[in-house]
């Protein structure tokens, strides 16, 4: 049976220890707010930057072994991080971690895309326009990393992530690698059961298709999304799901007057209600407390308690 991840130690203890056993890009001490697009957060203990599988696997086996509490995070374009910090170990998949490559499906013009977590959603669709490949257009203009895309099972214009997956890989904490099916896996709304594992990679399944045709549409949406979202200003993207059954959450946050509304530097964009805004001068605090204020008037006016889709730390 795989072992259960650990979190046992908290403190400076583990710092030498881990310096001591693993060779990678370390920064201590280092402001989340860097990390995050809503450019909020406290430091974290210490950011961790594997740039090879093999670095990523080493890195979560010592961490394990020691105790500490650790978060994989991709971009940071859908977290919000408190302003005390995290006390462990953020392990960020960034460009160095961003592999793509392709084969021939089973059928006539399917095309399998193999990508590894760290690479860029839009760098990822940039390619597929490239190769002449369709399928993932819906997630132009979607900022993040591949691995939480994945993890987020983002989506946008009626489209969902998992429609084109054909497959995951798993790193789980133990060191073993984990690939599964896409009828293998739990995907629901802005959610993927990953059981506490890492994403480390992931296959879709595309068409070949006509380059320019994809070219235009990916641009279109692109156009699309920057006439209806706030631009210029940090932010998580949409900041709270759409309750089933209901009007969008961006509705019923306009419909309850809370266009504008603003505590601290935090603020309901004027734009798109779901959209919460850092003006300038935000604190994590302020994000928090205006996300109470929204679910409770909101809860007021239509009984619903609206769930955030951004992931608190
Ligand atoms: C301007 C803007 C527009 C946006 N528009 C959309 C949109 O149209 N549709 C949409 O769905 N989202 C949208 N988002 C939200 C966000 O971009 C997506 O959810 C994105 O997929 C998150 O990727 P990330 O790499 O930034 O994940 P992060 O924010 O870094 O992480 C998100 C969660 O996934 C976990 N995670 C990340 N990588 C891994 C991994 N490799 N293994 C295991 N866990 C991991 C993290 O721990 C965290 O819990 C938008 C955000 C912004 C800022």
């Amino acid at each position: 049976m795989l072992p259960v991840r650990g979190c046992a130690q908290q403190g400076e203890f583990w710092s030498e220890q881990l310096r001591a056993l693993w060779p990678g890009e370390i920064e201590w001490n280092s402001s989340m707010a860097r990390w995050c697009t809503l450019r909020v957060g406290g430091p974290a203990r210490a950011v961790a930057t594997p740039s090879s599988r093999a670095e990523l696997q080493s890195l979560l086996a010592v961490l394990t072994r020691l105790g500490v509490c650790k978060r994989v995070i991709g971009r940071g374009s859908n977290l919000l991080v408190s302003d005390a910090g995290y006390e462990g170990v953020i392990v960020v998949l960034g460009r160095n971690f961003a592999a793509i490559e392709q084969r021939a499906g089973a059928r006539a013009g399917e095309i399998l895309v193999q990508v590894e977590a760290g690479c860029s959603l839009m760098k990822l669709v940039n390619w597929c326009v490239g190769q002449g490949l369709q399928g993932l257009e819906f997630a132009a203009g979607i900022p993040g990393s591949l691995g939480g895309a994945v993890v987020m099972n983002a989506g946008a214009w009626g489209k969902e992530m998992h429609e084109v997956l054909s497959s995951v890989t798993f790193l789980h904490w133990s060191g073993e690698l984990v690939e599964r099916k896409k009828d293998e896996l739990a995907f629901s709304y802005r959610h993927l059961e990953t059981e506490e594992m890492t994403v480390v990679a992931a296959e879709f399944l595309l068409q070949a298709g006509d380059r320019q045709a994809i070219d235009l549409k990916s641009s279109q949406l692109i156009r699309a999304r920057n006439k209806k979202q706030p631009q210029g200003l940090a932010s998580a993207g949409s900041f709270f799901k759409n309750p089933p059954g209901l009007p969008a959450a961006g509705k019923l946050i306009q419909d309850a007057g809370l266009k504008g509304a603003r505590i601290g530097g935090a603020q309901v964009s004027e734009v798109h209600a779901n959209f919460l805004v850092n003006t300038g001068q935000a604190s994590a605090q302020d994000f928090l407390d205006l996300m109470r204020l929204v679910q409770e008037k909101v809860f007021t006016r239509v009984g619903v308690w609206l769930e955030p889709e951004v992931h608190l730390l």
